[in-house]
């Protein structure tokens, strides 16, 4: 017996039960915050037939809601805005635990439009976004045409479960994987995605690059201006890094002290070379913040690299970027080395 349906034949109930599947599936995507909030709007959009849906988080100081993301119509925006909890339709959602159908007129709650938000006084449906042990915030879904019912409310609030589930899991994702002085990925994060990538060009053809480098002479600023100030130099490091990689693709890592690595997949030797050198320029040229005066401070660099033709270990991988290195301390410092024999 075929027990598989065609598309014709499926009731609402299966048609709800495979749309939640794949909302399961989206949602467990991405372990990137932001993205996860932008893949709700899109979920919460399509579930709640609505053409404006905002994500509303409950900030640090568990006194505010903070924009986290909007949407309206196809245009997914982001903007800084807050409110208070208290006194507020939001805040009182928060607090209720239970959704909320405010009526038109009843709450000029602002909504997004054309990238802004203005107020807008439909019919506004806001549900609390409900994890393990917290309320993270509220989503508010408006301009729907129709109203909404019970069932669209019953099946919303299994949506807003697991956006808020996914969204507790994804926050426990980053405070594991990135340092909390630099934002940078940590080391033993660093080891499992080598590792994984290497596995990969055992199974398909390419190559992959690590930089090493470290910061010259950093001790002396410690020894000169405390540590408040040598803190401050690894995040501006950190933050040149960042913005000198290929974004989701190449991997920032935090080694040790003032020690970083970068993972580059799909980069062979000379194209990692050149990443490199485009760091080792970006320090030299930077002015990092010092008390009086900005400080002036170098890189030395170390790449190594590897292909599937000629496939290392994760260890002798790290090993010939950390002989680079230290050839490139050896040459004087502020400077970029390739691994050779
Ligand atoms: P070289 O050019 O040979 O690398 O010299 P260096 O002074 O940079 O190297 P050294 O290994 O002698 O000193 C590294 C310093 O990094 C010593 C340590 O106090 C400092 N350091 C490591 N981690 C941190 C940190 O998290 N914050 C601050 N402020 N300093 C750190
Ligand atoms: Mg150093
Ligand atoms: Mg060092």
């Amino acid at each position: 017996m075929n027990n598989v349906s065609s598309a014709a034949e499926l009731t609402d109930f299966e048609m709800t039960l495979f749309a939640l599947n794949y909302a399961t599936r989206m949602l467990a995507s991405t372990h990137d915050p932001q993205e996860l909030l932008y893949i709700a709007l899109d979920t919460f959009t399509d579930f709640a037939k609505v053409e404006r849906a905002a994500i509303f988080l409950l900030a640090e100081d568990e006194e505010h809601l903070r924009l986290g993301a909007m949407q309206s119509g196809a245009e997914v925006t982001s903007l800084e805005y807050q409110l208070p909890v208290d006194g507020t339709p939001l805040g009182m959602v928060l607090k209720a635990h239970h959704p909320h159908l405010l009526p038109a007129a009843s709450h000029p709650i602002p909504q997004p439009a054309k990238g802004e938000l203005t107020p807008d006084s439909e019919p506004m449906l806001c549900l609390p976004l409900i994890g393990r042990n917290t309320t993270l915030g509220v989503i508010n879904l408006t301009r729907r045409k129709g109203e909404f019912t019970q069932h669209d409310i019953n099946v919303l609030t299994v949506v807003a479960t697991l956006v808020a589930v996914n969204l507790e899991n994804a926050r426990l994702f980053e405070q594991a994987t990135t340092d909390g002085l630099t934002g940078l990925y940590v080391r033993r994060y660093f080891e499992i995605r080598l590792h994984e990538e290497l596995m990969r060009l055992r199974r398909r053809e390419g190559c992959l690059a690590l930089i090493m480098c470290d910061l010259d002479h950093f001790k002396r600023v410690n020894d000169t201006y405390g540590h408040q100030v040598g803190d401050c130099v690894l995040q501006e490091v950190a933050g040149l890094l960042q913005r000198n990689v290929r974004h989701g693709v190449d991997i920032p890592c935090r080694y040790g002290g003032e020690e970083f690595v970068i993972v580059l997949p799909e980069t062979d030797l000379a194209a990692a070379e050149q990443v490199a050198e485009r760091l080792r320029a970006a320090a030299e040229a930077h002015s990092f913040p010092g008390p009086q005066e900005p400080l002036h401070l170098t890189l030395s660099l170390g790449v190594a690299a590897t292909s599937s033709g000629n496939l290392l270990s994760e260890q002798e991988l790290v090993h010939r970027a950390d002989s680079a290195l230290y050839r490139a301390k050896e040459a004087g410092r502020n400077c970029v080395c390739r691994w050779s024999e």
